[in-house]
Formats: structure tokens, sequence, C-alpha cells
């Protein structure tokens, strides 16, 4: 049951083969059995699992269901849900229980879905490994030495474990893709504006986009369907009508054009990565795309103009963490001053403080226009060299990580080893543009992903030749042995 796709087990709840409840029961097993060795969920919710379950149950023999009714899913805990502790992975939220649900919890509960509980992160979503988060690293269900990637790490760790079949993830410079590729799962970051943000804890917000991860192109179609739309209560939020992306999937590839990036080819990529998406790139020629190599001259400058940004903008969101309202206090402050520096030193972890400090930096008078502008025009620059290669091509093919995931430990005292780790990835999150990373094989028992860009409300495309890939490999199948 635990390996079925999404469309399998919408199909055997309908038969009546097994019912929401025993579906649920089977990954809340399994969370009762390994969670305690990956660390990937900081709640799980089974009472109310098994609520939902009911009820799924109920609307199922009614025969008013929908493809996703009676799924379990899992959302990351930098999501609100109404009623359940939403912590973003930090000591501040590590009390905080979220009065009201995000649009995405609430929409995927409309759609009949079944939460499981909440992912780990990094805290804030700051990281790219999982590390920094108040409640300890997740491990990699590959190999456990490893980390899992971040900021989803929770969410991708749990796809590959089968500890549930879907789950949410957010990503501000790679956090859906970058662990998908680590744990050899799918994952997709819609365009900036395609999903709600509203109710998701904010990191950065003109770079943070909400999205699915899954095991499969076509499981991940069904999700952003159920996520994606308008949202009158995010002013970012786009008028557009969601496509069915289910029935997209199935189109042909024939002349699909597709362009590589050489900047993303280079020295930093591990060789054994480029021979595996090599192998990649041959199974989508032999599928009719056209394969031509483009420029994207600014690739390089995404990591300082991202790492400007990004903690610009988290220094400013962060702020509403005072001690005041909601979430971490410190003991007996003697004054407000006292109040807020201490409730602030004590609650947040070591990265989350740097970040703080590098865009109170950047903000600052005096630096800003050497800083924050430059970032901003850097952004404009990289934005534009997309979009010329988009006039050549219609999708970009690349790497999603420059290696496969590094050992737990290796990079977490030294944050510009950690940055550099993001080069393939952040440039999409500056243009606003939708990408995914899809399994494209191993190095040494570590998945690796293969991460495809689109144009600017092209996911359906993307979910297409992803979809089609996965008909004539089978990477997204493999799974890890656990103990
Ligand atoms: N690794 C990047 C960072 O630390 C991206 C994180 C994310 O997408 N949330 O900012």
């Amino acid at each position: 049951m635990i390996d079925l796709s999404l469309t399998q087990m919408a199909q055997g709840l309908a038969s009546g083969d097994f019912s929401s409840t025993e579906l649920t029961q089977a990954f809340l097993d399994r969370i009762q059995q390994h969670n305690s060795q990956l660390n990937a969920f900081i709640s799980v919710t089974p009472e109310q699992a098994l609520k939902e379950a009911a009820v799924a149950d109920e609307i199922i023999s009614q025969k008013q269901a929908n493809p996703l009714t009676g799924i379990p899913l899992a959302h990351k805990d930098i999501f609100c849900t109404l009623g359940v502790k939403t912590s973003c992975g930090s000591k501040i939220l590590d009390n905080f229980t979220a009065p009201y649900s995000a649009t995405v919890v609430d929409k995927l509960a409309a759609a009949g879905m079944v939460s499981l509980g909440k992912t780990n992160l990094d805290e804030f979503a700051m990281g790219s490994s999982n590390e920094s988060s108040f409640y300890g690293a997740v491990k990699n269900p590959w190999d456990t030495q490893a980390v899992p990637g971040g900021s989803s790490g929770g969410s991708a760790a749990a796809l590959a474990a089968r500890l549930t079949p879907a789950a949410t993830g957010t990503d501000t410079g790679g956090s859906i893709r970058q662990p998908a590729a680590f744990c050899g799962i799918t994952g997709i970051k819609p365009t900036y504006g395609r999903v709600s943000r509203w109710g998701i804890i904010a990191y950065a917000s003109s770079l943070d986009q909400a999205g699915p991860m899954a095991r499969s192109a076509e499981d991940c179609a069904l999700l952003l369907k159920a996520m994606a739309g308008f949202d009158p209560r995010d002013s970012t939020s786009l008028q557009r009508c969601v496509p069915d992306y289910p029935s997209l999937l199935k189109e042909p590839l024939q002349g699909l054009k597709l362009g590589l990036p050489k900047e993303y080819f280079g020295d930093d990529l591990n060789p054994e990565m480029a021979e595996r998406l090599q192998t990649a790139i041959q199974e989508l020629e032999k599928l009719g795309a056209q394969i031509k190599e483009v420029s994207l001259p600014l690739t390089r400058l995404a990591i300082p103009a991202y790492y400007v940004i990004a903690p610009a903008e988290a220094s400013s969101n962060l702020s509403r963490f005072d001690g005041v309202r909601y979430g971490y206090r410190c003991e007996d402050p003697k004054d407000l001053e006292d109040l807020y520096k201490r409730s602030r030193s004590e609650g947040f972890g070591a990265e989350v403080k740097r970040r703080i400090l590098i865009g109170t930096y950047a903000l600052s008078e005096g630096f800003y226009d050497a800083y924050y502008r430059k970032a901003q025009q850097l952004r404009r620059m990289i934005t534009e060299d997309f979009q010329k290669a988009f006039n050549e091509v219609d999708l970009l093919l690349a790497p999603t990580t420059p290696t496969p995931a590094f050992d737990l430990g290796s990079k977490n005292n030294d944050p510009v080893q950690m940055y550099l780790e993001d080069i393939y990835t952040l440039g999409v999150n500056l243009a606003g543009l939708p990408a995914m990373s899809v399994p494209a094989g191993q190095v040494g028992r570590r998945p690796i992903g293969m991460q495809l860009i689109g144009n600017h409300f092209d996911e359906g495309r993307l979910l297409n030749v992803a979809h089609q890939f996965q008909q004539v490999t089978d990477h997204h199948l493999q799974a890890p042995r656990l103990d």
C-alpha cells in the first residue's frame, strides 16, 4: 500500500481494496517505526489524522470522492495549521499553536487529504542541510550519515522513507528542489504568485513560494492542481486560472527545445553527476527533445545577490518575533528592552541571527546603495538572462545541486561552503520562475536530481517533461532500505 502512487491509492480507495483509515494507519505505523531514526517529523497528529480519515471514508462510501480524498500527507512545519503546533524549526515558536491554517493547508484539506503531522526543517527555512533546526538534524534515509538537504529536508526524507505519500514544501532559494534531489524524490517550485503564501511563516517574501513534494511528477501534478490559485489574502498571488496539470502529462515531447545552460555544467559539477545527467539528456532526446547549449552568464552572481536580498527581507520579517505577543519569552525580564533582547537572543539559533545581522547591515543607511540596491540590480539582470534563454528554448535542463548529499556536520561550521551549495537553485527564485527536481540516478548510493526550469507559468510543461522521463526511467521508483 505504501508504495502506490496517489492515483493508485485513489483507485484502491474507490474500489474498496482498503479504506482511508487503513491507509492512514499504515503511514502512522511507519512513522512510529522509523521517525526516531530519521527525525523527519516535528509533530505527528494521529488522532486528528484518523478523524479526518473517517470523514474521508464516509465521503468515499457516498461516491463523492475527488482524486485526493482520503490520501495522507505531511506539511512542512512552516505552514500554519489550526490548533497544531507550528514551530518553523525554531525555539522561538516551540510553544506556538497556530490560530488559523495557511491557505495551502485549507485547500488540501478541502480536497479531502488527511494530515499526518508537521515535518522538520531548517530554522525559519534558512539552510541547505536541515542542520539548523532547533529539533535537530534530519537524517537522509539513503544514508544516515548524509544530510537530507534543506530546508524542506523533513518532507523529503519522509517521502523517500515512505512515511508519507505526499508533502508540502517551500522554496525560497532551493528548499523544495535541493532536498528532493538529495532524497531521490520529485518536487516542484511553482512560479512566484502561483500558490498562496498566506499563513506560511515568511522568510523572504519576494522569493518564498510553496509547492508539492511527492514521489513522481504525476503525483506532483495532482497536488499542485489542488494547491494553486488566486488568494485574495495574498497580495502577490496572481489572478490566473489553474490548468488541469494531470491532463497535460501525456503530451509527446517531439520538437521540445531543451536548453543546457553551460555555466551549470562547469567545474563545480561533480563529474559522476555530469555523467548521470548526460544519460538523462539522451533519454529525453530519444523522446524527441532537441538539445541546445545556452548561456546564463551571471549564474555565479546569484549567490551574492540572493544572500543579500534574502537576509534583508528576513531581518524585516523576523522583527515580529519579539517575545511580546506570542512565542518564546525570556524569564524575568528587567525591562522592555531586556525582554526584546533576551527573548530574541535565547529564541533564535546561530544561522538565523547571522542572517538578521547581514540583512540589517545591508539595509542600513550608508550601506543600502552598496549592497541592497546592487543586489536588486543584479536580480533584474539575472532575470533578463533567463528571458533571453527562453527566447531560444522552451525549458532549461540543469543539475539541481553541484554534488550529491554531503555528510552531516561537514559544512555547518562554514556558512560560505553551505551557501555555495545553492548555486544552481537561487537564480530561479530571483527570477520568480517555476522549476522542478526529478530523480536522475545515484552517485555512491546517494540520489541526484535533474533540474528542469520553465518560463513563468510553465508548470504544466515541466510536469509533462518530468512525467515522460519517468515513463522511461525508474530512478523515482527506487526506495532506500531502512533498518
Ligand atoms: N538554502 C537557501 C537558504 O538558506 C534556501 C532556503 C530556502 O529555499 N528556504 O536561504
